[in-house]
């Protein structure tokens, strides 16, 4: 299918670059083709997103629910047709590319509902007769960047707010996954968004750039690596702009002596291995108590080796591929890298040969590291591999999950509510699961991290409007 940039209201052809978007478990094969925008078609998308502000901005609330609303239905109405094409251009299983586009409608379904709630609060004054009322104006124009992980649920957790809030949009998705987005950005203009409310256009880093340095766009929303948000974060200060990045992670699953060792394994597998390790809160790192720690490694090990790998469009695949072969070739290294500072592979680690070495597969890993002081420990490959590490109690082992860079998300296995409770305190993440695998989240609870994992308000839930939107506080007397 050939995609186009969405500029003003009108679907057009880009003027920069082509580019082509190949399915990863079978890399000759092309999902989508199209052409990435100019640097001129980029400041079209920003005067028309400012142009469509005002009128935007005074639509009534249920108006704006209403398309939202309009949007949910028909993601719902295509979803299995286009969770397919999710799963040729991402690569992940058939069940979660539906499930993903499920979950995107989701998503603009929870954030249409905001029409029906309370919006601004009134305090009392110290002065007779007046009252004081705190309301809440959209920023104006976001500039949203997301990433291939997620092709259609980050972008509609971020534009689904942008847009209910008063907000209108330029959107640069990443160049992996140019397919949803066009999916998603259609889905909204057939329900009736107004032409230059949201903007689509194509192409990579340069165009993201030109994106956040605009002056026209007063709010920038990032999800991606922690190299890049760190570089927009920068630029944002240097323009004081407010900016919202959600970044890298590197979480722990911590496995106690009195956990249920069946379900804290599968739950870890769940973790580790579900879209092929390419999960912001994908579990990495595994840490066990010590006491345990030869069963359950047994049993991830045995779980992790029944997993089948292959093509993600057949039903019995339970992981597909990475990305890209420069994904493949980064876990590959960071699995080789591990070994030679002394890791032992517990899986069977070595690189695919066969059928599955033409597309970017490798396998489930999980390795046990020689001690913390190892670059897998620090550094997200952003695959599914694992590295465990034992603890010698639950003290420590809550230490080990908190000596992180990162802090998104952490998950603990136990029975004891008190122990539970107190990695609270101890184990600095944005996402704490308790006896339930690091990854997933609701759309109507907070979500986003800590540490080097995130920076400026949190999404999802109604956390979104404290960056998509900006109070005005009222001192509202009475005429003298
Ligand atoms: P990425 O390489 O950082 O790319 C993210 C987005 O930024 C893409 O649209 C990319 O475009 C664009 N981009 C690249 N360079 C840019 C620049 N210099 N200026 C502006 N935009 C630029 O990340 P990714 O590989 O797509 O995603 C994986 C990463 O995202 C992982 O680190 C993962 O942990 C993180 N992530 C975090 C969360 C969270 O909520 N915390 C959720 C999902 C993923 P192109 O792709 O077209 O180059």
């Amino acid at each position: 299918m050939d995609v186009l940039n969405l500029i003003g209201g009108r679907w057009a052809e880009g003027a920069g670059a082509e580019f082509a978007d190949a399915n990863p478990a079978r890399p000759d094969e092309i999902v989508a083709r199209g052409r990435f925008a100019s640097a001129a078609q980029v400041e079209t998308a920003v005067e028309a997103a400012r142009t469509a502000a005002p009128e935007w901005a005074s639509t009534p609330y249920h108006a704006r629910a209403e398309v939202l609303a309009g949007a949910a239905a028909i993601l719902d109405r295509n979803a299995e047709e286009w969770g397919e094409e999710l799963t040729r251009e991402e690569g992940k299983t058939l069940a979660e590319g539906v499930g993903e586009v499920r979950g995107a409608a989701r998503i603009l379904r929870y954030y249409a509902s905001e029409a029906d709630r309370e919006n601004g609060e009134i305090f009392p004054s110290p002065r007779s007769g007046e009252n004081v009322l705190v309301v809440r104006r959209p920023v104006g124009t976001a500039g949203i960047i997301t990433p291939f992980n997620f092709p259609i649920a980050i972008p509609a957790w971020k534009i689904a707010p942008a847009l209910i809030y008063g907000n209108t949009v330029v959107w640069k998705p990443s160049s992996l996954v140019p397919l949803l987005a066009q999916r998603l950005a259609r889905a909204l203009a057939d329900a009736g968004l107004p032409a230059g409310t949201l903007n689509l256009v194509y192409g990579e880093g340069e165009v993201g750039g030109a994106i956040v340095g605009h002056p026209g766009v007063t709010a920038v929303s990032f999800t991606g690596s922690t190299a890049v948000g760190r570089a927009i974060i920068a630029r944002c200060g240097e323009l004081g702009k407010p900016v919202q990045t959600e970044l890298g992670g590197k979480n722990a699953s911590v496995v106690l002596a009195d956990a249920d060792l069946g379900h804290a394994a599968e739950q870890v597998c769940a973790g580790a291995f579900r879209s092929t390790g390419q999960k912001c809160t994908a579990t990495s790192r595994l840490i066990v108590e010590e006491a345990v720690a030869d069963e359950l490694l047994a049993r991830v090990a045995r779980l992790a080796g029944d997993i089948t790998v292959g093509d993600p469009l057949r039903p019995d695949v339970r992981m597909g591929p990475l990305i890209s072969e420069a994904a493949r070739e980064r876990v590959t290294a960071g699995v080789r890298r591990a070994v030679e500072e002394g890791a032992t592979p517990l899986t069977d680690a070595a690189p695919y040969t066969g059928d599955l070495a033409a597309g970017w597969f490798v396998p489930p890993t999980l390795m046990e590291l020689p001690a913390t002081g190892v670059e897998f420990w620090r550094r997200e490959l952003f695959g599914p591999v694992v590295g465990a590490i034992r603890a010698s109690g639950p003290r420590e082992a809550l230490r080990l999950a908190d000596q992180s860079d990162h802090g998104l998300s952490a998950a603990i296995f136990t029975r004891d509510l008190g122990v539970a409770l107190s990695a609270v305190d101890h184990v600095r993440v944005g996402v704490l699961h308790v006896n339930s695998e690091s990854a997933g989240t609701f759309p109507h609870v907070p979500f986003g991290g800590v540490k080097q994992s995130g920076f400026g308000p949190k999404e999802q839930g109604r956390a979104a409007r404290d960056f998509y939107t900006h109070t005005v506080t009222v001192y509202l007397g009475a005429p003298a």
